[in-house]
């Protein structure tokens, strides 16, 4: 069984807020979206209006909520944070809607997870800073209409594709986040092992980035996972064979990858030939949810090319027969 603490599963709160990054500098990594939003952010300061709605997407860990949080703070005003899932009826969000500050920045996680009846309060109050509220039931129901401080929402979501084009539309800053390459991770893993006070050799800082799967919350983990070892199977210091040897018992190979993520590409190879297979058959097979596949395995398998998405379903790439130490089969008819 693959340790669970190396999922990027829904915040351990309290465990990643030791390294968060606090300011726009000290955020690594994501070059284009930082020098962008530091623009955005700057203009909204100097005009003195809330910043125009932000949408941020990609895999778990990349940095999104940490983002937001780091906006809100240069934007000198508060910050609120809420989940799709939720906010189940309109009233939690007029609640929060109608308690916040002028200018302040709304975060709502897993914005896709809305419920459609939320939804619609939204629109108007993205638009225009209003909310209609319906009080009262059957006929003796009417109608107000509240007025709103100008706020800046920013929403998160795994999954753009599950968005509806209303919500979409009503982001005047779209965003993707992208995965780290390994030297940001390096960088990342430094500063982490510095805030931590683990005596890191710069070769064993690199084996954790090389090994992170291309996110940051993974990387923060790992380096906690292998100081544990340094500490208690060595002399206290994160040096490259220790890194290894700590990874390798946590069964993170190579390039990264976990025992969910070879099981996947096992089961393609062993089961399939390679593919194509639908999703919902993966699913079954491998007990996953889809989501779980779709949200957390596949991005970084696809990025690293060790799958690919073909219109008929998923389909080994090259690399993931040699990674799996297998023979790519030959295509039919060479
Ligand atoms: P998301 O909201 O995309 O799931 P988070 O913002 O919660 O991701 O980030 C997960 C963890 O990774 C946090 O502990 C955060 O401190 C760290 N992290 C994310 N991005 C960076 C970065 N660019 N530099 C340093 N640490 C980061």
């Amino acid at each position: 069984e693959p340790d669970p603490t190396l999922r990027p599963e829904p915040r351990p709160e309290d465990f990643d807020r030791a390294l968060r990054p606090q300011v726009l500098d000290d955020f690594i990594g994501q070059a284009e979206a930082r020098a962008n939003l530091r623009v955005f952010i700057e203009s909204a300061r100097r005009r003195g209006e809330a910043m125009d709605h932000a949408l941020f997407h990609g895999p778990p860990g990349l940095g999104k909520t940490t983002l937001a949080q780091i906006m809100a703070r240069e934007l000198g005003v508060n910050f609120r944070m809420t989940s799709g899932p939720v906010l189940a009826k309109a009233g939690d969000l007029a609640a929060i809607l109608t308690n916040l500050e002028a200018r302040d920045v709304l975060f709502i996680d897993e914005i896709h997870r809305l419920n459609p009846v939320v939804e619609e309060v939204l629109y108007p109050a993205l638009e225009d800073f209003e909310l209609d509220l319906v009080i009262g039931e059957g006929p003796a129901a009417r109608t107000v209409r509240i007025e709103l401080q100008p706020f800046t929402l920013v929403g998160a979501t795994t999954r753009l594709g599950l968005l509806t084009t209303p919500l979409r539309d009503r982001f005047g800053i779209p965003t993707r986040l992208q995965f780290y390459t390994v030297e940001e991770l390096h960088e990342i893993v430094t500063r982490n092992a510095q805030k931590l006070g683990a005596p890191t050799a710069t070769e064993g800082a690199l084996e954790i980035a090389r090994r992170a799967r291309g996110t940051p919350r993974i990387a923060g983990r790992l380096l906690r996972r292998v100081l544990d070892f340094a500490v208690v199977e060595g002399d206290g210091r994160i040096t490259r064979e220790l890194a290894d040897m700590a990874l390798t018992r946590l069964g993170v190979d190579h390039l990264g990858l976990d025992g969910a993520d070879r099981r996947y590409l096992g089961l393609m190879a062993e089961h399939y030939g390679g593919g194509p297979v639908g999703i919902e058959t993966l699913s079954a097979a491998l007990s996953e949810s889809r989501d779980a596949l779709e949200e957390v395995i596949e991005p970084f398998l696809l990025q690293q090319g060790l799958i690919q998405r073909t219109p008929r379903g998923r389909m080994l790439g090259p690399s993931a027969w040699a990674h799996l130490g297998l023979a790519a089969p030959r295509p039919p008819g060479q």
